[in-house]
């Protein structure tokens, strides 16, 4: 609250007024260059996508790659999504990147189906701005026609905090995106807090076990119970379950047992680029035939 804590620092003094208008300018400022930056990235094509390999665990093969966006800044080189998702989110960018991001992502999963002849799946993030957008079955269903990209093979990743709102529309808006032909994954699973006769209504496919329950097995026992726990609830609701950041062995030995569905990972493969993508799937027909 800025008026707030200008009104505040009034009280205090003046050295204080200029400590917090400073501040609070310093930070819109940055806000406003963030933005500029964005908006002209769009424009000057520095978004890439790389997708990561989600593999079956009962056979091994990879059923589908999540793509995740990078920023190739001119200056600063390499920029992750958390250093800038939510900027774009705070400035509703936001929508015109998700735009771009999933239309690459159906067109380049296209290619790669075409080229390696196998029914990959891609899975998309959304921020939870376009996910309140009134708008986006239909942005959902232009991009599948755009692409020709059939829409079984597009999954949808929300987290469980963007569905914690009203229910019902909540439910609406998931429906919508189905009709459209595609699934839902919802992300990080585990680290927000619904209940389970909220999850029981939603219309979703896939649960992806939050990377937090991961990482401390095998040494950290609750984390093994929670996991264990989760994949046990998704199978009973009739859901699939994917754990993510499985770093080695034993986690995917673990997950394996507890029939964990998919998995993914840097101990499966680190996000690729689409040309190292497509050579990794090459590389695997060969090593199949
Ligand atoms: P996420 O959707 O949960 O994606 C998984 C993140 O975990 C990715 O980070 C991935 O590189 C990382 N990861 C994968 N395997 C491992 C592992 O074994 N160990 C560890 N420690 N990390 C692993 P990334 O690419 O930096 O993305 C971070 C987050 O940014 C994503 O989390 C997602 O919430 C968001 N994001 C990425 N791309 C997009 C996008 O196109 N749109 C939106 N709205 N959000 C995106
Ligand atoms: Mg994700
Ligand atoms: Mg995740
Ligand atoms: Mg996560």
């Amino acid at each position: 609250n800025a008026d707030l804590a200008l009104y505040q620092a009034k009280e205090r003094g003046r050295d204080c007024y200029y400590f917090f208008t400073e501040e609070l300018n310093t930070k819109a400022l940055k806000l406003l260059h963030i933005e500029q930056e964005l908006r002209h990235a769009l424009q000057m094509d520095e978004f890439s996508l790389v997708y990561q390999p989600q593999v079956c665990l009962k056979t091994g093969s990879i059923s589908s790659i999540e793509a995740l966006i990078r920023w190739n800044h001119p200056e600063r080189g390499l920029v992750a999504p958390d250093e800038f998702i939510s900027i774009a989110e705070e400035t509703g960018l936001i929508v015109q990147i998700g735009e771009w991001v999933l239309k690459n992502a159906c067109m380049q999963t296209q290619m790669l189906q075409q080229l390696t002849g196998q029914s990959i799946k891609v899975a998309v993030n959304l921020s939870s701005r376009q996910f309140s957008d009134p708008n986006l079955e239909q942005v959902i269903a232009d991009v599948i026609e755009e692409t020709d990209l059939n829409p079984k093979y597009l999954e949808i990743e929300v987290t469980e905090s963007m569905l914690m709102n009203n229910i019902d529309k909540v439910i609406e808006q998931l429906n919508r995106i189905k009709s459209t032909g595609s699934t839902i994954t919802i992300d990080d699973f585990g680290s927000g807090y619904s209940s389970l006769s909220y999850l029981k209504r939603l219309p979703v496919d896939i649960l992806k076990v939050d990377r937090e329950f991961v990482r401390d097995i095998p040494e950290d026992l609750n984390d093994m119970e929670i996991t264990s726990a989760i994949i046990a609830i998704a199978h009973k609701l009739n859901l699939k379950v994917i754990a993510e950041g499985v770093e080695n062995i034993d986690q995917r030995d673990f997950l394996v047992i507890n029939k964990c569905d998919y998995a993914q990972g840097y101990y499966f493969s680190k996000p690729l680029t689409f040309e190292d993508l497509y050579r990794f799937f090459t590389a695997e027909q060969l090593k199949s035939a």
